[in-house]
């Protein structure tokens, strides 16, 4: 049998790679804290690449916000228990520009408008409210608001995206747009959205699919095309594209998993390497314990063999049923790696509505980790787990970011406040202002 090897030791080890962990990972570089970040990638594979920060409050009456921070405001008022309620303002603003300078440096430049929503179009024609939008994205929040006349291609070989179902959806309202289908340039035979962008990525695709676009656009003053346009270099790409074809263009979210996700789970690796973060992508966490009182100790599975991380301090960003982070049984709702008390409807009868499409959700999806004021999750007896056990992301109770629509807003939030409450920056390390990313339109 070989040795074992040796453990790796880190002060604070994160435990799950969603955009909650990932963003852990990005504010404890910042702050100069030895980090290690182990898990599979989260469920930023099939979000759509918009970044939510709070746009529908209360649930009961379905109010839709057009200043989040004013929603967030309200939120924290009516539920004292909720995340948000747990980081001040400034706090979550200051999260924002820090994740956002990080991927406009790696390349993957969001856009927003500080103190409100934008709507964005979706792949089944809706319209969506939501925060930041890439850089990509953000040509068809402009188009949506001028109604301007606008083409909107899809590809023969692209399942899941009907340029023809999204305009009906949107023609009473925007008479101006039309659509048009065109097959996909080169010798792409796929039909997954990650075999079409890795193929734009090729300037001799670029050129076929420009002459296409133009040959139908007609008096469009935009175009908009299915998110896939390059998968490492957007920007370069969608400008390219731009160019070719004369007009500006804009991507639409598509359906999961989708190249956005793809987008932001490079440029968190990319970056969080650079930055001297440990990654341990695509490994589980099979088992956790407590060593001493300062020490936690984390056996990990991995293709490769077994390794062992040793941690002063451990955060949960572990995700709810779907990640794994938390598990449903017939005695009720427990978290997986500790065995931590779960807040949840008591019985299982209580767990959902009678009606599955209800607009206020089920209670089980407000069910997660009670924590303090410090992002620490509670045991049994109400009281901090451990002194050094922080947890952050869609795990905590009392929230439902899916009907809320706060998704990354709370996991981006929630991971600050933890790392924030992990400790001050080590000495060197200040704190960053990301003023010039800010989008002031
Ligand atoms: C289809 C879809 C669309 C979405 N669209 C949007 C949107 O438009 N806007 C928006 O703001 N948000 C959106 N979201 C939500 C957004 O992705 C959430 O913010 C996010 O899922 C919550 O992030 P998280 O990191 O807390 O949890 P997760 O994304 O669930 O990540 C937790 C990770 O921890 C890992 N993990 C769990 N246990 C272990 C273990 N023992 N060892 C190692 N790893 C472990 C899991 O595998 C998982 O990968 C969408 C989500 C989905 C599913």
């Amino acid at each position: 049998m070989p040795d074992a090897p040796e453990p790796i030791t880190s002060d604070l080890v994160i435990v799950g790679a969603g955009i909650a962990g990932l963003s852990a990972a990005l504010f404890a570089a910042e702050r100069g804290i030895d980090a290690t970040l182990v898990g599979e990638t989260g469920e930023i594979l099939f979000a759509s690449g918009l970044m939510d920060l709070l746009a529908v409050h209360p649930l009961e009456d379905g109010r839709t916000w057009e200043d989040p921070w004013a929603a967030i405001d309200a939120l924290r008022r009516d539920i004292p228990a909720h995340p948000y309620a747990r980081v001040e303002t400034a706090d979550i603003r200051a999260a924002f520009d820090a994740l956002l300078g990080f991927l406009a440096d790696q390349g993957l430049p969001y856009r927003r408008r500080t103190d409100r929503n934008v709507d964005v179009l979706t792949t089944m024609g809706g319209v969506k409210r939501t925060y930041c939008v890439p850089e990509t994205a953000w040509g068809g929040v402009r188009a949506m608001e001028e109604k301007a006349s606008c083409l909107l291609v899809d590809f023969d070989q692209l399942r899941g995206f009907s340029a023809r179902q999204i305009a009906s959806a949107l023609e009473p309202r925007w008479p101006g747009i039309r659509t048009a289908r065109i097959p996909f340039p080169g010798s792409t035979r796929g039909q997954y959205a990650e075999q079409l962008a890795l193929a734009l990525e090729a300037p001799g695709n670029r050129e076929a699919l420009a002459a296409d676009v133009r040959a139908c656009l007609g008096t469009a003053r935009s175009v908009g095309l299915p998110a896939v346009l390059g998968l490492y270099r957007t920007e370069m790409i969608s400008r390219d594209l731009r160019d070719r074809i004369g007009v500006p263009l804009f991507e639409i979210p598509i359906l999961p998993p989708s190249v956005a996700g793809l987008r932001l789970r490079d440029a968190f690796h990319r970056g969080l390497t650079e930055k001297g973060i440990r990654l341990f992508p695509h490994h589980r966490v099979a088992a956790v314990r407590y060593e001493q009182t300062d020490k936690f100790v984390l056996d990990i599975a991995a293709p490769d063999g077994e390794h062992r991380l040793h941690g002063s301090a451990l955060m949960l960003a572990s995700g709810r049923f779907l990640g794994g982070g938390l598990r449903a049984d017939r005695n009720g709702i427990r978290e997986t790696l500790l065995d931590l008390r779960v807040h949840h409807p008591g019985e299982r009868a209580d767990w959902h509505r009678q009606d599955f499409l209800d607009p206020r959700g089920h209670p089980v999806n407000a069910a997660g980790l009670e924590i303090d004021d410090r992002f620490r999750p509670l045991n049994d007896g109400g009281e901090p787990a451990h002194e050094r056990l922080f947890a952050a992301g869609s795990i905590l109770a009392h929230q439902n970011w899916i009907r809320s629509k706060c998704g990354v807003g709370l996991a981006v939030a929630s991971a600050w406040g933890a790392v924030k409450a992990y400790g001050p920056p080590t000495e060197g390390y200040a704190s960053l202002s990301f003023e010039k990313y800010i989008d002031k339109n």
